[in-house]
């Protein structure tokens, strides 16, 4: 069982999402503000964090910046819908996803999906298929339709990130970093250029993509 520290101070919405990640066999444990949190995560050791940004007690961004100090436990950040800058503040400290509020519990689901299998071991699952996109990670190869797709070394390397985070959030300083070193950080023109010949090698139509999602400001997610 995968367990979920769940942090949120609202008691109905706390309650509402324990009750359903329960039912779909998670181990949650809830913790109503940062300390409690803070307690929680070092006690209960959970294999991921459900963490609303808006706490009673301490801010979110704090609760994060505590935890990446000790752990790299994914965390996913619950933040209001018009919070853009509270995302990009969570991301920046070390949070791995967010969710916007309000959001349907799917959603939810599939970024915890995401995030647990992104720490569980990689056990020969190297074969990745994404629509009419097959991408085998262990030959670095991808066919589109059963047709072989020729990518540059650095194509390959960005959809590589991306593809082993599948469903997760890779920002754009994580991408650049990846690819083309720490010094890189800041060029995110290399990523409109590199993602945008990416989908005209790989989506059925670049200009609404299907797999490699832009997430305006924070970075790109490539969706099976
Ligand atoms: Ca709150």
């Amino acid at each position: 069982m995968t367990r979920v520290l769940l942090v949120e101070d609202d008691p109905a919405l706390a309650r509402a999402l324990a009750l359903t990640l329960r039912s779909r066999r998670y181990d949650v444990t809830v913790a109503r503000d940062g300390g409690a949190a803070l307690r929680d995560a070092s006690s209960a050791r959970p294999d991921v964090v459900v963490l609303d940004l808006g706490l009673p007690d301490v801010d979110g961004i704090e609760v994060i910046r505590s935890l990446r100090t000790w752990t790299q436990m994914p965390i996913i950040v619950l933040s209001a819908r018009d919070g853009q800058r509270s995302k990009v503040a969570a991301l920046d400290v070390g949070a791995d996803d967010y969710v916007s509020k309000p959001f349907g519990i799917e959603e939810l689901l599939a970024r915890l999906r995401a995030a647990t299998r992104r720490i569980a071991p990689e056990n020969g699952e190297s074969v990745v298929i994404a629509g009419d996109l097959v991408i085998d990670l262990a030959a670095a190869r991808v066919s589109r339709s059963h047709v072989n797709i020729r990518l540059t070394p650095t194509e390959w390397h960005l959809l590589e990130v991306m593809v082993r985070r599948r469903g997760t959030l890779v920002t754009r300083a994580d991408l650049l970093r990846e690819v083309w070193g720490p010094a890189y950080e800041k060029q995110t023109n290399y990523l409109r250029v590199y993602l945008a010949q990416l989908r005209r090698k790989l989506e059925a139509d670049p200009s609404s993509p299907r797999h490699l999602i832009t997430e305006a400001g924070l970075g790109y997610r490539f969706e099976a």
